[in-house]
């Protein structure tokens, strides 16, 4: 999986100012599979990951993470950008009602997402009412009344083989979308609701008079949105589905539907790169709660497929303070990190989990890691408790740590003197060595922040 592959490339832990062209050229192909296992189509991946490099090659390494790490973070952000930066809700119209009708292929979901979008309409404090102009499956408008009384929402319908709205003047002709969308929203008009939505026809595959159709409906009810209805799986064709659709009927914002069944969601990302335009919704089941508003965090994480990664990136932020780091590096430079800081540090790092889970993550922390590598837990409950049996005096100049004063924080700390021996020669030993090893990495530079 793309994880695993990703671990190698993490496990990377040379810290230093900048990302090389390497790391880079590295990670971005990691990412580039990742994207093309998540269907995203592949000019949408080549343009995007040529951003991705334009903007790693200025970047600089923050305390935090890894070069690796960085880049995944760029990445992220990037698609959380492009999936998200438009995200807005349904325009209402000034003058109501709002007209929002649904285009796309068949067996997209348009009928069931106008039974969620009703329903959730109605939460919103809205009075929609669903029209049903798909006139051309057998059992489409029978399907959408089912749904519309499972959402509690009413229904516009032509009678079959009669004519819609009542016996006067809105009467259609039941064999014509157009007509029925129109009257639809007459009707809703009359009935003072305050949002239609308009369920169309799809085929299975591109044709004109699809689009002709749909095209006519947009052209007689003037929508305030038209949303274009994709379902997540058909990955690639998402982009000639979308071009389609776009240059045939137009639209102002997608839903994505089906993101229940396996699919990645890279056609998110082609959908709206194609065409520019945002991803209102999301669908995720055939039930009518099975819906929500976009969330491009949960789609990006799901595309790059590295949720558990992510949250190792925003885990290690979090808890690593770059300008503490910095701080810390300029005292190993100098030589003069006291124990108050080594114990600072080691709460810092341990705040984060488990030790062995911990140190990969960390480049800025690469000296520290060296004097720590060798303890794991319980050791560094027992390092934590001498050093918190020291006065402020001793942890900050511990050369004054005499024989007697061993042994009392021995007794205090409940250990041995021996272990407080170990502890402050060791100590001495890790300061001596950071100090030179900083001094031959030239280490001034590493933990600043990037952003
Ligand atoms: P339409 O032809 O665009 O109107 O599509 P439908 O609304 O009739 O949906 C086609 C099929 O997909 C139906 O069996 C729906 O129950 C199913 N469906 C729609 N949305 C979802 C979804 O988000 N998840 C799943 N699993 N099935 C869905
Ligand atoms: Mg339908």
């Amino acid at each position: 999986s793309l994880s695993d592959r990703l671990t190698g490339v993490l496990s990377d832990l040379r810290g230093k100012g900048r990302l090389s062209d390497a790391d880079i050229d590295r990670t971005c192909r990691e990412i580039r599979l990742a994207l093309l296992e998540a269907d995203v189509a592949l000019p949408v991946v080549r343009t995007f990951i040529a951003k991705i490099k334009e903007r790693a090659k200025g970047a600089e390494v923050s305390g935090a993470l890894n070069p690796a790490q960085q880049v995944v973070k760029i990445v992220n952000e990037e698609l959380v950008g492009i999936l998200g930066g438009e995200t807005r809700r349904i325009s209402l119209a000034k003058t109501p009602p709002t007209v929002i009708m649904l285009a796309g292929l068949q067996g997209a979901g348009k009928t069931t997402l106008a039974g969620k979008l009703g329903n959730w309409l109605i939460k919103q404090g809205h009075t929609p009412l669903l029209v049903a102009c798909d006139l051309q499956r057998p059992g489409a408008v029978s399907q959408l009344q089912i749904v519309g009384e499972r959402a509690g929402v009413p229904v516009f319908a032509p009678h079959p083989g009669t004519s819609v709205g009542g016996e006067g003047a809105l009467g259609v002709s039941s064999g014509d979308p157009v007509a029925v969308a129109r009257a639809g929203v007459e009707q809703a008009r009359a009935d003072q609701r305050d949002v239609v939505v308009i369920d169309t026809a799809g085929r299975l595959g591109l044709d004109d008079e699809l689009m002709r159709q749909a095209s006519d409906i947009r052209a007689a009810t003037e929508p305030d949105e038209v949303l274009f209805v994709v379902d997540a799986m058909i990955g690639q064709d998402a982009v000639t589905t979308a071009e389609a659709f776009q240059s045939g009927v137009g639209f102002t914002g997608v839903v994505l539907t089906k993101l229940d069944g396996d699919a990645r969601g890279g056609a998110a990302l082609s959908v709206r790169e194609v065409t520019g335009q945002p991803i209102m919704f999301a669908s995720s089941g055939e039930k009518l709660d099975d819906f929500d508003v976009f969330h491009p965090d949960r789609m990006a994480s799901r595309i790059l497929g590295m949720g558990d990664v992510l949250s190792l990136i925003e885990q290690a932020e979090t808890h690593w303070d770059a300008q503490q780091a910095e701080e810390a590096a300029q005292k190993i430079v100098g030589g003069d990190l006291t124990l108050e800081d080594f114990l600072e540090q080691m709460l810092m790092i341990r705040k984060m989990g488990p030790i062995g889970n911990i140190l990969g993550m960390l480049p800025g922390a690469g000296q520290m890691k060296d004097a720590l590598a060798a303890v794991d837990d319980s050791q560094l409950d027992r390092v934590q408790a001498i050093i918190r049996g020291m006065t402020p005096a001793e942890r900050a100049n511990p050369k004054i740590i005499n024989a007697s004063r061993r042994m009392r924080i021995a007794n205090g700390s409940g250990v041995t003197v021996t272990d407080v021996n170990q502890l402050v020669d060791r100590f001495f030993e890790a300061r001596k060595m950071m100090a030179q090893m900083s001094g031959r990495m030239g280490m001034g530079g590493v933990n600043r922040k990037s952003n």
